[in-house]
């Protein structure tokens, strides 16, 4: 027993020896802490079994706090695509409106065409946020049965207004709302009941600082409603599926445990640091970022009052080599920033603060940082 235990804990060094190689303040994924990797080495169990319907039954109030909805809270063996591919496939009949202000909202409607979805893209600039009133022109043409739509766009770091769009959505009960929040889940309070939004996303590798490989869905009445009746609703992301195997404190085919445990784990972190003083702390460590930024001259690339709180995404207006600032803060520093997002690469740079972070950890980043751009030089114009 005793050299049992002795050798997981040695196994768990070289891991944290491994991954603390550097870390990373990309938005996703981000740092996963040791007692949340630790946590994912526990024996594995039946996904049958009643310590698996007692796991899983364990964690639904705490996901549920967490989303304030009375909804179920369905594990996902997926990334975030996963679920947000099945929700189209569960409530689009007639046609879907795309929300489109960046990367991952952009994809979103490449998405829906390939799943041969009728499908409207509503285009904004990245780093713009969302208007309602757009939303409502169209909606109002009453071509749409759903509308999906990203809360934080994490690919320019653009949070839109969520209780506005919402207000907007609200007006519209036949429109199924999808709404994405996978980089702002737990990092900021989302009313999911209050604002009425019928199928809320997540994943696990941004603000819930978890590995990748899990998501989160939550379906309204309305929403199981429209999928009773989608025929080409698919079988691995299929509401009804879920919903009925949540009846019996289950998923429906057997699920990443590992991950359901590291999930149990960060619940447990977040209820103890208590939702308000983790919000707060988010909010608090984005603006340490911010304004440190902000004192080497450069601005935040999206529009002004519509800036995340999960991460930074500053435009590069000192025109820095942004390859030489992450080899810098990699080799000396032992960390990783992101130096922008596809068409943003080189333009624009990232900062996570969600998760674990905190003010001595940021504290930290900002000295490597500060030491990191005295010698990075500029780009060079190509
Ligand atoms: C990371 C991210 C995704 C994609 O998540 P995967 O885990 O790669 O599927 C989707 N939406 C947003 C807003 C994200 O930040």
């Amino acid at each position: 027993m005793k050299v049992d235990a002795l050798r997981r804990v040695n196994c768990f060094s070289a891991l944290t020896a491994l991954t603390m190689s550097y870390k990373l303040f990309i938005p996703g994924p981000i740092a996963v802490s040791e007692k949340t990797l630790r946590a994912m080495a526990q024996p594995m169990i039946g996904h049958r079994s009643t310590d698996f319907v007692a796991l899983y039954n364990s964690i639904q109030p705490d996901l549920q706090a967490l989303a304030s909805t009375k909804d179920p809270v369905y594990i996902s063996t997926s990334s975030a695509w996963g679920v947000m591919e099945g929700a189209l496939r569960n409530v689009t009949q007639k046609k879907v409106l795309n929300c489109m202000n960046g990367a991952f909202s952009d994809k979103w409607n490449d998405v829906a065409l390939r799943c041969g979805k009728p499908a409207t893209a509503l285009k904004f600039d990245w780093g713009q946020p969302i208007d309602p009133e757009a939303i409502r022109r169209e909606l109002a043409t009453g071509a749409y049965d759903s509308i999906t739509l990203i809360h934080n766009e994490t690919s320019c770091g653009c949070m839109s207004d969520l209780p506005a769009i919402m207000a907007v959505l609200r007006e519209f009960p036949d429109v199924i709302s999808i709404v994405d929040t996978v980089s702002s889940f737990s990092g900021m309070p989302i009313k999911k009941d209050e604002l009425g939004i019928d199928i809320l996303i997540t994943g696990s590798q941004k603000a819930l600082a978890l590995p990748p490989g899990l998501s989160l869905i939550s379906a309204s009445k309305r929403a199981l409603d429209r999928a009773a009746k989608s025929p080409e609703r698919g079988y691995y992301f299929d509401l009804i599926e879920f919903q009925k195997n949540h009846e019996n404190g289950m998923t429906p085919s057997t699920p990443v445990i590992p991950l359901i445990y590291a999930l149990k784990s960060k619940l447990e972190d977040i209820k103890a640091e208590g939702y308000e003083t983790r919000y707060a702390r988010h909010a608090r460590l984005n603006k340490t970022v911010r304004d440190f930024i902000f004192s080497k001259g450069f601005t935040l690339f999206p529009k002004e009052g519509y800036g995340s709180v999960t991460l930074n995404c500053f435009a590069n207006t000192q025109n820095i080599d942004l390859g030489a600032l992450n080899k810098i803060l990699k080799s000396k520093h032992k960390l990783v920033i992101d130096g922008g997002y596809g068409k943003l690469k080189g333009k624009t740079f990232r900062i996570s603060n969600m998760g674990d972070e905190t003010d001595e950890t940021i504290a930290s980043l900002i000295k490597s940082l500060d030491a990191a751009l005295a010698e990075t030089p500029k780009a060079v114009a190509v």
